[in-house]
Formats: structure tokens, C-alpha cells, sequence
């Protein structure tokens, strides 16, 4: 029997996604990219805002009304951090907890042999371990995402993630060292740690992230390596003079923000400052000459108000992020904001996403210009619809350039000759 994948949320879901692909491939099943013809959908999920949740549920209904013969697993967070509500989705054949992902191939072989819907969740405790999963390859050929780290101790008011990730568990080094290895074996040379709280990576047997990026660097074939969203605390000024000195690590921060207020972050439950985030920008920029500090932020918070709002807007534009991710606050039962007064109307929030978006746009078109005239090494990825080839430079820029050969995969200078506010143009030196 074939299968096919629904990828939903962020990389670490898109990691585990290949972590699901590759045990369903070893138990027997093929899988397949045309999702019309696989016998089985696995939905990977995530539960992140309301928004995400009715996309997940509107492709489960669509798919159940078109093709009630196929077998739909739901798994993720939504399953995770909702059992009740989830288990009474009877679109789902089989619902399967992020703590259960394991068990998915034999779920799917009971629910084949019995037909007998199932519900697997399970509570993440205080002893759970680190899931011990590798993956082997990624889609993408110049690039692998690894998930190094899950779950996180911090309990933002507005963020349900806690509750469907457990507490911070981190891969153990050697088990990182070895995974890479066999990544760079197959031609991967860009490396992107990822985690859900990944700044807390190794907190619970002593370690630093800059000890993983360490190791990682020091891995034979590996040329570059990144790192995904950060949290401000633990990026002090030793971390940072540590990750300057290897010469593979790439500059780019996304530096997680929420709200450029101090009475919202306080709020929120942020455990940072606004003055703290300054400090740590002026660090990171005194120390990476050229690099991108890139973040997300929220708008319309519970409670926020017109002069708090406004209050964040001027720190994004202080900061002058490279890029942004803007995306208004969704309340999620569970969560202690759930229940906090002033809740804001969706136009509202609308209205702040497009203004503050605007903002946005215009500090990553700045960003961009700064690039123009630059020579950066870009490592190529694939061709674009309008006959350019599309890479990365280290503080990942997008760079186009005209070449008559394939490039894919390849390392090479480029001098950056234009900007269109999204992303550059250049040519190869
Ligand atoms: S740090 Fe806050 S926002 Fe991030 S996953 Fe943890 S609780 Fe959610």
C-alpha cells in the first residue's frame, strides 16, 4: 500500500514528517507524492493558532467526503495538546499523539487488518526521553533541517505549544554527531538545527546549543550551519563569542520578539525586556559584521492597547529586522491568556497585522539594499520559474543569477548587483 504526507507548521514538524516518512517505508509501505492515488494520509499537524487548526480540519473533511476508502492518520500537536476534542474527529481512522509517533506503522497495520478506529495519545511526564529519531534524507538535496531539541519549560500566557510538546528533551551528542555524518555522507552541506525551544538545547545535562553547533562544525562535508528560532535568554556574550568563531556557522538570528512592548511582554510571559533584546542585537551586530536578525512578532495580544501597540511598531523599526514573520494573536483554550480580559476584535488585529507588516516590509527592503554590493557566497538550491538559479548567502539573502549550467547543490561568490525588496540579484564572480 502507498502513503502520502500533509505536512503542517514549522521544521520541526516538517523533521518529524520525514522522521514518519522513513518508518512507514521501512515497515513496507511506498510512499508517494501523488496524495490523489495514496491509499493512506498521514496529517502532521500543528496547533499553533485557530487558523492553523481549521486548515487541518478542512483537509480532513474534504478528504474523508472525496475518498472515504482512504485511511487518514491525524498526528502532531493538535492531537497532542487537544485528546478530547481531537479523538471526536471521526474524519481521523486513526489519531495518534506526538508522544505515540513511534507506533505509527503498527497502528496503521492494526487499523488495516481490524478496521477499528484509533486513539493513541499519551501524556508527555516529567521523565519523558528524548524521542530517538535520525532521518536519513531531506526533499530538499543541499540542505537538512535536524531536530536537536523538543518540548519547552516556559509556559508563554499565550502559547499552547508546552502542552503538546512535554517538557525540553535534547539529542545527545552523539547521536547528533552521527546523524550529521551520514547527512553529509549523502551530500548535504548546509546543516539547520531546529527545536521547539531550541535555546534550551541541553539544558538538562549541563550542555550549551553552542556545544551541538560545535560538534556539528567540526563534521567532515558539512559547510554550513544554521541554526532556527531562537529565544533571546542563554544568547549572552559568551555564547555569541563562541559561535563567532567557527567559520562555518551561519549569521543569521531569528531572535523570537512577540511584541516590542515591555507591559505586553510582561503579559505574555515573555522573560526578556526590551532593553535586553536591544543588548543582545548591539552583541550579535558588533560581533557578525553582516548579519540578519530576524524575528516574529504578535499583534494584538490580549489587552494590548492603541499606545502599547504603537510602542512595538517603533522597536521593529529601531531594531530594523531583516525579515519578519507578523501574525496576529490567536487565543488557545488552555493557555492562561485564554481567559485574560480585553480580548481584541479580528479587525483589530487585522488592522495592526497590516500595519505592522507594512513596517516589516519596508526594514527587510532596507535590509536588502545594504546587500547591493556585497560579494557573498551563495550555495545554490533550484532553478526559479523565470530561468534564474536561487540560493543563500550565509545570513540568508535569497541571491538570483543567470547560469547555462546546473548549479544546484554548488558553493559560489556572487556579487550582489540589485535588490527588488524581496529578495537579490547578482552575478557569479
Ligand atoms: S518559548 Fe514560549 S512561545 Fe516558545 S514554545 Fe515555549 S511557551 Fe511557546
Amino acid at each position: 500500500m502507498n502513503f502520502s504526507v500533509y505536512n503542517f507548521g514549522c521544521k520541526v514538524n516538517q523533521y518529524e514528517s520525514q522522521v514518519m516518512t522513513e518508518l512507514m517505508i521501512k515497515s513496507g509501505y511506498t510512499y508517494t507524492e501523488d496524495k490523489e492515488n495514496a491509499d493512506i494520509i498521514i496529517i502532521n499537524s500543528c496547533t499553533v493558532t485557530a487558523v492553523a487548526d481549521n486548515k487541518v480540519l478542512k483537509l480532513m473533511r474534504h478528504i474523508k467526503r472525496e475518498h472515504p476508502e482512504k485511511v487518514v492518520v491525524l498526528t502532531g500537536c493538535m492531537p497532542q495538546a487537544y485528546p478530547e476534542k481531537t479523538a471526536e474527529l471521526m474524519q481521523a481512522d486513526i489519531v495518534l499523539g506526538n508522544s505515540a509517533r513511534q507506533e505509527l506503522p503498527q497502528e496503521v497495520e492494526k487499523y488495516i487488518s481490524n478496521g477499528e478506529r484509533i486513539v493513541n495519545v499519551h501524556k508527555y511526564t516529567k521523565s519523558s526521553d528524548f524521542e530517538q529519531v535520525c532521518v536519513s534524507e531531506f526533499e530538499e538535496r543541499t540542505r537538512a533541517f535536524i531536530k536537536i531539541e523538543d518540548g519547552c519549560n516556559r509556559y508563554c500566557s499565550y502559547c499552547i505549544i508546552p502542552y503538546a510538546r512535554g517538557p525540553v528533551r535534547s539529542k545527545p551528542m552523539e547521536v547528533l554527531k552521527r546523524e550529521v555524518e551520514h547527512l553529509a555522507k549523502c551530500g548535504y552541506k548546509e546543516i539547520v538545527l531546529v527545536g521547539i525551544n531550541l535555546s534550551a538545547y541541553g539544558s538538562e545535562f549541563g550542555l550549551h546549543l553552542c556545544d551541538a553547533v560545535e560538534s556539528v562544525c567540526a563534521v567532515e562535508g558539512v559547510e554550513r550551519v544554521r541554526l532556527g528560532s531562537l529565544e533571546p535568554e542563554r544568547m549572552d556574550k559568551e555564547a555569541i563569542g563562541r559561535l563567532s568563531k567557527l567559520e562555518k556557522f551561519c549569521p543569521q538570528f531569528h531572535l523570537s520578539l512577540q511584541s516590542g512592548c515591555d507591559a505586553t511582554l510582561k503579559r505574555m510571559h515573555r522573560h526578556y525586556t526590551t532593553d535586553e533584546y536591544r543588548r543582545i542585537v548591539a552583541d550579535l551586530r558588533e560581533t557578525f559584521e553582516n548579519c540578519a536578525i530576524t524575528t516574529d512578532v504578535m499583534v494584538g495580544f490580549a489587552g494590548e492597547t492603541e499606545e502599547e501597540f504603537s510602542q512595538s511598531v517603533e522597536f521593529v523599526k529601531e531594531i530594523g529586522f531583516a525579515k519578519v514573520h507578523v501574525f496576529p494573536y490567536s487565543q488557545r483554550k488552555g493557555t492562561v491568556a485564554y481567559n485574560a480580559p480585553n480580548q481584541l476584535s479580528g479587525s483589530v488585529k487585522a488592522q495592526r497585522s497590516k500595519i505592522m507588516v507594512d513596517v516589516t516590509n519596508e526594514t527587510r527592503r532596507v535590509f536588502l539594499v545594504k546587500m547591493v554590493g556585497r560579494t557573498e557566497s551563495v550555495l545554490f538550491e533550484q532553478p526559479t520559474k523565470d530561468g534564474y538559479w536561487e540560493g543563500y548567502t550565509k545570513n540568508y539573502t535569497p541571491v538570483k543569477v543567470k547560469s547555462d549550467r546546473m548549479i544546484s547543490g554548488e558553493i559560489h561568490e556572487v556579487l550582489i548587483s540589485s535588490s527588488d525588496g524581496e529578495s537579490c540579484m547578482g552575478e557569479i564572480v
